[in-house]
């Protein structure tokens, strides 16, 4: 069996382990550790990467790892699971997506030990993480106020994202392409597919999100026979393209359709209108198709973005 070592580490084939990996220190000198959890199966096989709270402002994946670990999820009947509930603690702490001095993780990779904070932990993502693992699952959230259907993300040009992606099972899987020094790029180019998942807003749980998070884990852990079937595959609804409608005018934004919610060519989405009665806009769709992402703001500036729809063929 292969070697698994992270932060200097051997774990061994039958070992559940949790480690600390030392990040940096507050500048109060509070020590700020990134605790990965392990489980390793005596049966040789896959290692699945779990992570969340890459943007630290986005709770429902973190809630999800959290609650598949302390419900016992996780072990794998072979291979591996390396979970991570919380990647940027510093996002976690000042409720914000990046780290105080405005980096963004996602856009760090693959890191350097000498560079910003963020390009650190990408660093250690990149070196101690990475090579350990064969594919994963990292769970995200749209940004405050704008709520994503559970979806996953995959590049429709990588046949093996998709495959899994279509094991996960979530609702939806939207194609997308990879982001420059993104996670999943980095990822990527060491051949290792990493699917990304989104569901709800950043700073709000969201019951539906965390639900489809842990049943789609479960899902993908039976497709790489790391675990016996808990829930029945679900056929995902595929989605080549997708278009943000934005607001023509600004005003107040009232939605007529909900996120996830079928919609058709030409149909009514919503309407905007001004605090007097005066102005009534009508937001349409361009096409048949589901709304992934709804943004949830009251009052709207004209081309803020409104309503994702996802393009079914
Ligand atoms: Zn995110």
């Amino acid at each position: 069996m292969r070697d698994i070592i992270i932060n200097g580490v051997k774990i061994r084939p039958g070992q559940n382990i949790q480690l600390d990996i030392n990040i940096a220190r507050l500048p109060t000198h509070t020590l700020i550790d990134l605790p990965v959890f392990i489980y390793r199966s005596k049966v040789d096989g896959p290692v699945l990467l779990v992570s969340g709270g890459l943007h630290g402002d986005e709770i429902n994946g973190i809630d999800a790892v959290k609650r598949m670990i302390t419900d016992n999820m996780l072990k794998p009947k072979r291979g591996t699971v390396v979970a991570i509930p919380l990647i940027n603690v510093y996002g976690f702490l000042s409720t914000s997506r990046t780290f105080p001095d405005g980096r963004d993780l996602n856009r760090s990779f693959p890191g350097s030990k000498k560079g910003s904070l963020a390009s650190q932990i990408a660093h250690i993502l990149t070196n101690e993480i990475l090579p350990n693992i064969d594919m994963g699952i990292d769970f995200h959230t749209g940004g405050r106020m704008l709520s994503n259907y559970p979806q996953v993300r995959a590049d429709f040009k990588d046949e093996k994202s998709v495959a899994l992606a279509k094991a996960f099972g979530a609702p939806f899987i939207i194609n997308s392409g990879l982001i420059d020094k993104s996670f999943r790029k980095e990822a990527y180019k060491k051949g290792k597919p990493i699917l990304v998942y989104e569901g709800g807003e950043s700073m709000r749980l969201d019951e539906l999100v965390v639900k489809e998070a842990i049943e789609g884990t479960q899902r993908l852990m039976h497709h790489l026979q790391m675990k016996d079937q808990v829930h029945e595959p679900r056929e995902s609804i595929v989605m080549a393209a997708s278009t943000w409608e934005r607001a023509k005018v600004s005003g107040i934004f009232n939605p007529t359709v909900q996120y996830g919610e079928k919609v058709k060519k030409g149909q009514m989405l919503a309407k905007i209108t001004d605090p007097y009665g005066r102005v009534k806009v009508p937001v349409k769709s361009p096409y048949d198709g589901f709304v992934i992402c709804l943004n949830n703001l009251p009052v709207v500036n004209a081309g803020d973005a409104l309503i994702h729809i996802g393009k079914v063929e």
